[in-house]
């Protein structure tokens, strides 16, 4: 073993090798003397285990090149979702539009307006640019736009209940995914959480009785992903608005999805939109914006004029405030759909996709593969929105099934591995690929690893 060891090269021996030097060039030496360490270490690692005997130099060269790409690889990268489930925040909920980004880019690599009065040459309010174009399509009078939706909920209570009572029905004190609970949220924003009715129904009559002099905010909370059925009430959003009015204390409703599209005709009818929640006249809405929106992450904040002016004087939202990406971004998505040019929104694009057409999509993908398709298969599956909508609803949809000698399990693992990993689901002992989720830019990397997997290059 010893002998093995001293046929290490040194790191100075290393680096004056031609093939590290053209490393440097493009690596840079820190990075590179910092792999030619590592791949040393590593190689002593496996001589000391007895997994390495001979061409010792040859090992070492060829781990720095590994060992590198490594090191500056980004962790966070493309990935390709077979799921079908379209606002997957695992997989980083929206897709945006590449429209929206080609605007982004524009803004983000050169200077901007984003501070900067260019009317009267002074320095401006960021927080007017995205205000405009939100308050046109949603019809209210103003809007603001902080990091995520948890964000502008805890930003709400802050404002008009901070060592105050929040009136909410027991029936929406919910916790969704990534530790978002309401209890929680209005204890670190400083207020009393008031329950009202109890889990399955709720009445006019409690929010009445609960409301008094301590009374800072009503709060309605959209139970995202999960809903109770049966003997259930819930109050009108409309009359709650009118009891709100009439007691004089500010009416908030966390949308969560942020639905904006009539999804009746998918057979979803408890999934109310944006703009019913502004109609019933609540004073203040709040959603995300990479849900249902389909834009960037951004919580937005929608409503009266008085009530949003008071948002912008909490000093908290200095903390929770987006920079010229988010604006820009969520400027050029409203810009679009102000212009109903939803074709170019991919989240609509998944959502409205006819099934029939997902399977012709399936069809050409087959036909246009070069190499032998047996053990393909094409099945009827049911794809989510997702995002915490609408959970136990799904629209159908047609994916692509490997019928294979491999278990699932491991043809699972083969298309998570990839380069760009495609994320699939297995169903009846059976792994497939929904294809409401896979984007035309996915289809030549996709067929690629289809024909590797069905010819064996594993
Ligand atoms: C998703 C969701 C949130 C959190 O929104 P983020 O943008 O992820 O911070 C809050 N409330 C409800 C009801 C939600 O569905």
């Amino acid at each position: 073993m010893k002998e093995l060891f001293k046929q290490i090269p040194s790191v100075d021996e290393l680096l004056s090798k031609s093939e590290i030097k053209s490393l440097v060039e493009k690596f840079g030496h820190f990075l590179v003397k910092d792999s030619v360490r590592k791949s040393i270490a590593k190689v002593r690692e496996e001589i000391k285990s007895g997994n390495l005997k001979d061409k010792i130099p040859e090992r070492v060269l060829n781990l720095i090149p590994e060992v590198l790409k490594r090191e500056v690889e980004p962790s966070l990268k493309r990935v390709i979702n077979g799921t079908g489930i379209i606002i997957h925040t695992n997989l980083g909920r929206a897709v945006i539009s590449e429209n929206v980004m080609d605007y982004v880019k524009s803004i983000a690599t050169t200077y901007n307006n984003l501070e900067y009065d260019l009317k009267d040459g002074k320095r401006g309010h960021r927080d007017s640019h995205a205000e405009r174009l939100l308050s046109k399509y949603f019809n209210v009078e103003s809007a603001t736009v902080v990091n995520n939706n948890a964000a502008a909920v805890m930003l709400i209570i802050n404002t008009f209940a901070e060592g105050k009572e929040v009136v909410v029905s027991r029936g929406e004190l919910i916790e969704i995914g990534g530790s978002f609970r309401i209890p929680e949220i209005m204890k670190k924003a400083g207020a009393k959480l008031v329950e009202v009715g109890t889990t399955n129904k709720t009445h006019l009559k409690d929010y009445a009785e609960a409301i008094n002099e301590n009374t800072g905010l009503v709060l309605k909370v959209h139970p995202s992903n999960y809903r109770i059925t049966g003997f259930t009430k819930s109050v009108p959003a409309k009359d709650i608005a009118d009891l709100c009015k009439e007691k004089g204390v500010p009416f908030a409703e966390d949308m969560g999805s942020g639905n904006i599209y009539d999804l009746k005709g998918l057979g979803i009818y408890d999934e109310p939109t944006v703009k019913e929640s502004v109609e019933a006249g609540i004073d203040l809405i709040s959603f995300s914006g990479d849900k249902l929106l389909g834009c960037v992450q951004s919580g937005i904040i929608i409503g009266k004029k008085k009530y949003i002016e008071k948002i912008r004087k909490n000093h908290l939202l200095r903390a929770l405030r987006v920079d010229k990406i988010t604006y820009s971004a969520i400027e050029k998505h409203m810009e679009l759909l102000l212009r109903e040019r939803y074709s170019e929104i991919p989240v609509y694009n998944m959502i409205f996709k006819e099934a029939e057409e997902i399977k012709r999509e399936i069809e050409g993908f087959i036909s246009g593969l070069d190499c032998d398709t047996s053990g393909l298969e094409i099945i009827e599956t049911k794809s989510k929105i997702g995002g915490g909508t609408t959970p136990e609803r799904e629209i159908g949809s047609f994916g692509l099934a490997f019928n294979l000698k491999e278990n699932p399990e491991k043809i699972e693992q083969y298309f998570r591995s990839r380069e760009i990993p495609v994320i699939g689901r297995i169903k009846n002992d059976t792994f497939f690929i929904d294809f409401r989720t896979i984007l035309e830019k996915d289809i030549p990397v996709l067929k690629d690893y289809v024909c590797k997997l069905l010819s064996s290059q594993v």
